[in-house]
């Protein structure tokens, strides 16, 4: 929250189907700097009352200091509180935030409010946007007047790609279901992991060779004659249907079971109690890996995806700089690292993907700034 005498002006929120991204304007009301600061905050979409509350609060504030509080001037003319939406909860929730807020409130369409977002930081913003490598995990580009074209790839719940060829010039070219949301929802199901947060945690601990097969599983060492290593996954998840395989067979060998009968016995009944204690890293006798594995295989496979499509999108329109955007990346470093690797690899180094310190609020942002004088 800003602190008490600051003057909010100006909101705009980005309500997607999963968080709502709240972005506002606030300055101190007898300083002499001309500027003020941004704020960002979030909220799970479910709990949109709260991010509507939060709004409320920051208009009474508005009020009260443009009311003549404490300087004693009056309100001046057009100093009404401006509230911005974009993002699908725009018009699911316009009714809702229009009647508790008592403003108007004008709905901007999300693609374009992405791309104005975007915008904003390459040209405007320093120490923003940055490319990730392990030696260097947030090496700063400077602003670019120009950055046109390039591609922007917005891993929200699902995945949106975008050409831009210009300012407010742009196209979705493709898109896939298996996004941030994809990942989130799985691990809920797969590690008893609440907060995505948790499952990110979880995954910076995980091996995914425990649950992955890799080129080394398969052929025992790398496969160089095709550049691949032998901890190049070859299947995701591959390594599972295969431990269970070998597990029936044993059972089957040492006699008796009738094949409705056969139970894995990595998978019995309180098979999600042992994930669960696996992630606290208590010792699992009966099973070979651990929530944190699953966490970490799940965010390669879905990361690895988008990196390749994203590959393929980029020499399908012939762009050479990739722009990953969305709050599934939050500065998580195997995603950007996957993501980097992916776009660094396929392109033969040709291609760079790069990210923002505020990959989540791009089309709050966006939104914020269409907002007419
Ligand atoms: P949308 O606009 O579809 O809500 P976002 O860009 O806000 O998309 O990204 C949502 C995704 O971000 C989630 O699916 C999840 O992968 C990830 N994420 C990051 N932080 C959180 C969080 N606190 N709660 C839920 N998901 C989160």
């Amino acid at each position: 929250l800003p602190n008490h005498t600051a003057v909010v002006s100006h909101i705009a929120v980005d309500i997607g189907g999963t968080l709502a991204k709240l972005v506002y304007f606030s300055r101190e009301p007898h300083s002499a700097e001309p500027g003020g600061r941004l704020n960002f905050i979030s909220f799970e979409t479910d709990r949109i009352d709260e991010c509507i509350e939060f709004m409320r609060n920051l208009k009474r504030k508005h009020q009260r200091l443009n009311g003549g509080g404490s300087n004693g001037r009056a309100s001046p003319p057009g100093s009404d509180l401006c509230v911005m939406a974009t993002g699908g909860g725009a018009y699911k929730y316009y009714d809702k935030i229009r009647d508790v807020l008592g403003v108007d409130v004008i709905r901007e369409d999300e693609m374009e409010c992405l791309i104005i977002g975007l915008d904003f930081f390459i040209t405007e913003i320093p120490r923003e946007v940055f490319t990730y490598s392990e030696a260097n995990p947030m090496h700063f580009v400077e602003p670019s007047e120009n950055p046109y074209p390039y591609l922007l790839v917005n891993i929200g719940s699902g995945v949106s790609f975008l050409k831009v060829s210009g300012p407010r010039e742009y196209q979705r070219v493709g898109g896939t279901s298996l996004g941030g949301g994809t990942l989130w929802g799985l691990l809920g199901l797969l590690t008893g992991a609440r907060t995505f947060d948790e499952m990110l945690e979880l995954a910076s601990k995980g091996d995914n060779s425990k649950v992955d097969m890799l080129v080394g599983d398969i052929y025992g060492t790398d496969y160089s004659k095709i550049g691949l290593k032998s901890t190049t996954i070859a299947s995701s998840f591959g390594k599972i249907a295969r431990m269970k395989r070998l597990a029936e067979r044993e059972a089957e060998d040492s006699g008796g079971l009738r094949h409705r009968d056969l139970h894995h016995p990595h998978f019995e009944k309180s098979d999600n109690e042992q994930l669960l204690d696996s992630q606290h890293h208590q010792p699992d006798r009966s099973r070979p890996y651990s929530a944190a594995d699953i966490s970490v295989a799940l965010l390669y496979a879905i990361s690895n995806n988008i990196g390749q499509i994203a590959f393929l999108q980029s020499q399908i329109h012939n762009l050479n700089h990739i722009y990953f955007g969305g709050s599934f990346i939050r500065g998580h470093p195997q995603t950007m690292n996957t993501l980097s690797y992916a776009i660094k690899f396929w392109s033969k180094g040709a291609k760079q993907a790069y990210f923002l310190r505020h990959e989540g609020y791009l089309g709050a942002v966006g939104a914020f700034l269409k907002r007419q004088p």
